[in-house]
């Protein structure tokens, strides 16, 4: 096979993936591919000021650019996932993250491109977690994608047709704050009966403390788990009824958007096949026929490397589109 130049150089390209939390800023860098070749994390220093912040950031393209260097190639675009809204066009913020408070309205590419010269896209994480799964993940090969990922909130990402969406005001996938009871829980983002409220993991252990009725104890959803696996009876409620809740949202979304596949990913999802089995049980029961056809429920592959690679995977799209 004869070697076009193209081809020798694509060998050469790299892409640094940025994903910045509230404890930690992962960095890895990627290859042509897309695939992982280092990766590495280190504190955010979330407390402290903005330029500290950005300089925790600079000093991990430095050591990733280095390490391109020493395999004979260099970088051409770095993807970055952020808590917060991320005006995609301009890759900034937009306002404020509630828990990396120096980080409102960070002028992500002005700041990285006018140091490294290279060019920078950066988008909300959960946005960057379903591309993730989309790219290299669970969904690897599905343009029509929803993904959720149940933590501490919830978290939701939206492709249609391999593309993110993102709405107008880059405000748009905001899948944990869809309700499922108009007059349910109050919700720190204005509303009301929001999924977050009802599946989330600290919503899960509320409901779980107020069967046992005693707020005192320290549980877990990894507790819970375990207790309903020996029969604890408040447990297996428990996690019936987070079952019904998703499936209360997932229909609504199945009916607006007729995905192929959703990928469930975090603490919650770890549960097992059961807990999944049970969630597509309560769906199937509230979803218009036709969009229950071919479509899949899987739990998210990628776990904590789902923040770089769909960074890398954001950079590698988008520089490929710039060319
Ligand atoms: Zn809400």
């Amino acid at each position: 096979m004869i070697r076009t130049g193209e081809a020798m150089a694509a060998e050469n390209i790299y892409y640094i993936g940025l994903d910045l939390g509230c404890t930690f800023l992962k960095y890895a860098l990627g290859a042509s591919d897309g695939s992982l070749i280092v990766k590495k994390k280190t504190p955010s220093r979330a407390d402290q000021a903005q330029s500290v912040i950005f300089e925790v950031i600079f000093s991990a393209i430095e050591e990733l650019m280095e390490e391109a260097k020493t395999r004979g190639g260099k970088v051409v675009a770095i993807g970055l996932g952020s808590p917060g809204a991320v005006d995609f066009k301009k890759c900034r913020l937009i306002g404020n993250t509630p828990n990396l408070q120096s980080w409102g309205n960070a002028e992500i590419r002005k700041t990285i491109t006018g140091r490294f010269g290279l060019p920078i896209w950066a988008d909300n994480d959960a946005n960057v977690m379903a591309l993730a799964e989309a790219t290299q993940g669970a969904a690897k090969g599905y343009k029509y994608v929803i993904a959720l990922t149940l933590g501490t909130g919830i978290g939701g990402g939206i492709l249609i047709d391999g593309e993110i969406y993102r709405g107008i005001n880059y405000a748009g996938a905001e899948l944990g704050h869809l309700s499922i009871a108009y007059d349910g829980h109050p919700c720190n983002c204005g509303g009301r009966g929001c999924i977050e409220q009802y599946a989330s993991a600290p919503a899960m252990v509320r409901n779980y403390l107020d069967k046992i009725k005693d707020a005192s104890e320290e549980v877990t959803t990894i507790t819970i788990f375990a207790r309903a696996a020996e029969g604890d009876q408040s447990a297996i409620e428990t996690i019936d009824e987070t079952a019904e809740y998703l499936g209360a949202a997932l229909a609504s979304i199945i009916n607006t958007f007729n995905p192929e596949i959703i990928v469930i990913g975090g603490g919650v999802a770890d549960a097992g096949e059961e807990f999944l089995t049970r969630i597509r049980h309560a769906y199937e029961g509230r979803t218009m026929k036709p969009a229950l056809k071919g479509l899949k429920l899987v739990r998210a592959k990628l776990g904590n490397d789902a923040g770089v690679v769909g960074a890398i995977s954001l950079a590698k799209k988008m520089y490929e589109q710039s060319q």
